[in-house]
Formats: C-alpha cells, sequence, structure tokens
C-alpha cells in the first residue's frame, strides 16, 4: 500500500511535517504569504489529506480526486463547501473548544475598548490635544451594564462567564435555549427584538451560514439604543455592513468593536477605517502564540487518527464516516 499523502496549505515549521509523517509523506507551501490558488490546485492533485484553511470550493475539491479529509485551523467551516464536501465523500474537520477562551478575552477588551474610547484616547493623547489636565473626555460604564448575547455556543458563553465577574446583566438569543447554563448563571433568554432594544452592549458569536448572513441588518441596529454598543467577533457578513456605517454615521448607536468584516483585509477607503467610535481588528480572535498552536494541533491530531484509521477528533460532516465504511 503507498503511504498516503498529505499537504499542507500554509507555511509551518518543519517539526510539524515530522509529526504528520507519521502518517504519511507530507509536504507544505513554504512561501512567506498564502499558498497561491494555482499552485495548491497542483500540490493536491494526488493526496489522501490537506490541512489548512482555504476556501475550500466543490471545484477546488474536485482538482483532488483521491482527497478523503480537509482538516481545517479554525472553528468556524464557512469557508468550506460541506455539502459539496459530504457529497465527494471528504471528511472536514474544524478546531472547537482550544480558542474559545482567547476569543472571548478579545471580545471582552473590544467590548471595553468601545466603550471606555481606549483606541480614541490614545490617538487623542498622542495627537497632543491633553492640554488642560482637568478635562477628560467622557466614555461608558461596562459594569452593571446590560449584555445581549446572539449565539450562546462556546463563546458566547464565554463571554457572558466574563459579564458575570464585572456584574452585567446578561440577555442573550440562540436558535436554541440553554436552559441548565441559564439557570446556573441567571442568564435572561429573551427573543431577538428584547434583547436589541435592552441591552447596552450586543455581542454577535452566531457561525456565519445561510440564515445567519445578514443578521445584523438596518432593522435589528435600529432597534438598538442609542447609547448602545455593538460587538462582533463572528464572521463579518453577519453585520450588513453598509447598514452598520449609516447607524454609526447616523448616531443611531454609540459605537462598535469589530474584528470581522464583509472584505478582509480591509480597505483603507472603508468609511469604518475613519471613525473614531470604532474599534477595529484585523481578524485576531484567536491570535495569540499558546492558542495557534493548540489550534495548529488540534488540526494535526485528526489528520493522524483519520489517516491511521481511528475516528476523527472534531469532524463538522461526521456523515461521511458511515459511507466510508460502506
Ligand atoms: P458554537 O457553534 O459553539 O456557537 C454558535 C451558537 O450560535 C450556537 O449556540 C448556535 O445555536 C447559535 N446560533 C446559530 N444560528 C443562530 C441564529 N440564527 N441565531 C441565534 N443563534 C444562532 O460556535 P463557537 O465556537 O462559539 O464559534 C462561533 C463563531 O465564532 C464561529 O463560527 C466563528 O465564525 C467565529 N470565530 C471567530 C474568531 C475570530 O478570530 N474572530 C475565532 C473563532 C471563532
Amino acid at each position: 500500500m503507498p503511504r498516503p499523502k498529505i499537504y499542507v496549505a500554509r507555511t509551518v515549521n518543519p517539526n510539524v511535517l515530522a509529526r504528520l509523517g507519521q502518517a504519511g509523506e507530507a509536504r507544505a507551501w513554504g512561501g512567506p504569504d498564502r499558498c497561491p490558488l494555482e499552485v495548491l490546485e497542483k500540490e493536491i492533485a494526488e493526496v489522501d489529506a490537506v490541512l489548512g484553511t482555504y476556501r475550500w470550493t466543490a471545484a477546488l475539491m474536485d482538482k483532488a480526486p483521491r482527497l478523503r479529509l480537509i482538516a481545517l485551523t479554525s472553528v468556524g467551516f464557512d469557508m468550506a463547501d460541506i455539502d459539496g464536501a459530504t457529497q465527494r465523500g471528504i471528511l472536514v474537520t474544524n478546531t472547537p473548544d482550544v480558542l474559545t477562551e482567547t476569543v472571548a478575552d478579545l471580545t471582552f477588551a473590544l467590548m471595553l475598548a468601545a466603550s471606555r474610547r481606549i483606541c480614541e484616547m490614545d490617538r487623542w493623547l498622542r495627537a497632543g490635544q491633553w492640554k488642560d489636565a482637568a478635562i477628560s473626555p467622557m466614555a461608558w460604564d461596562i459594569h452593571h451594564a446590560t449584555l445581549g448575547i446572539i449565539g450562546l455556543g462556546r463563546i458566547g458563553s464565554a463571554v457572558a462567564r466574563r459579564a458575570l465577574a464585572f456584574q452585567m446583566k446578561v440577555l442573550y438569543y440562540d436558535t436554541t435555549r440553554k436552559r441548565e447554563i441559564e439557570q446556573q448563571h441567571g442568564y435572561r433568554y429573551v427573543d431577538q427584538e428584547t434583547l436589541l432594544r435592552e441591552a447596552d452592549v450586543v455581542s454577535v458569536h452566531v457561525p456565519l451560514s445561510p440564515e445567519t448572513k445578514g443578521l445584523m441588518g438596518a432593522g435589528q441596529l435600529g432597534l438598538m439604543k442609542r447609547t448602545a454598543f455593538l460587538i462582533n467577533t463572528s464572521r463579518g457578513p453577519v453585520v450588513d455592513e453598509r447598514a452598520l456605517i449609516r447607524a454609526l454615521q447616523e448616531g443611531r448607536i454609540a459605537g462598535a468593536g469589530l474584528d470581522v468584516f464583509e472584505r478582509e483585509p480591509v480597505d483603507l477607503a472603508n468609511p469604518l477605517v475613519k471613525m473614531e467610535n470604532v474599534v477595529l481588528l484585523p481578524h485576531v480572535g484567536s491570535a495569540t502564540e499558546v492558542t495557534r498552536t493548540a489550534m495548529l494541533d488540534l488540526a494535526i491530531n485528526n489528520v493522524l487518527a483519520v489517516l491511521q484509521g481511528k475516528p476523527p477528533l472534531t469532524p463538522v460532516n461526521p456523515e461521511v464516516l458511515a459511507r466510508w465504511k460502506r
């Protein structure tokens, strides 16, 4: 039996290839930037498994007739055509849990930065505008405020736990009600409209899907308090960016903290870039050394498990496994 072939669609250090070598012949993209599509298409022509988050379209999968596994290095799997993978008998794995607390930390950082005007005040001081020691621009409190979480999953719950330490009142909306967590921590389950009307901070933690695209549109933003903040660390298209820009320009909400955008990297002509009351981050929710290492480890362990005939650790479309047994 020839050894399975594995392609890593990102730059990794040599010990990653050595580990993958336990299960097959592994190669990796070695360039400084993202692996170009035309390189990837050639590299995957004969592989059994690929590792890396990429726009895995059905057309790209068709360049890899032997492909059995796509091991993503992210928890979100909106960039992979899961139905297309399932139809082709390709298993997709992701990296849940290991990044939850890190993304929740960043969400809280955005919440505090936006409401306490941290980045704006830093720019203000550096621009020499602090001319009178007695003058302090005013901000908004987070402690004792009402937090509205849309999507009380792994990350949403970790954000809610942090909110309790700030004595915040936590409201949540989710398509699945989480009665146990709700009772344990005293969160209030409400419909989306009530959440938007009552929250001082709205934080979005749903996965991107056809159902959640544009979940926060003009109508939803219009329900928020004029003093409220929107925080988005989920995926850009969950928020209708044009509607958000308009709501901010018209002062219909107080500000926003964003780690994700409809188009990434953000174009500097995007009006959000010029807005003082918006904190912008370059999609760094999980970007700490420890967490990114844990995400890569989990992706590697998924590849090793599958190629060694064991169950995957974190499958996205486990129904494919039943087809493999037939
Ligand atoms: P999760 O699956 O544990 O939680 C998602 C929750 O959203 C679930 O409880 C689900 O029931 C709920 N939900 C789904 N559709 C909904 C809808 N229409 N309305 C209300 N609730 C809905 O996922 P997670 O691990 O908490 O991750 C959430 C998302 O965060 C990921 O899908 C990913 O896109 C994003 N993320 C971003 C970063 C970053 O770097 N900014 C890092 C990690 C994850």
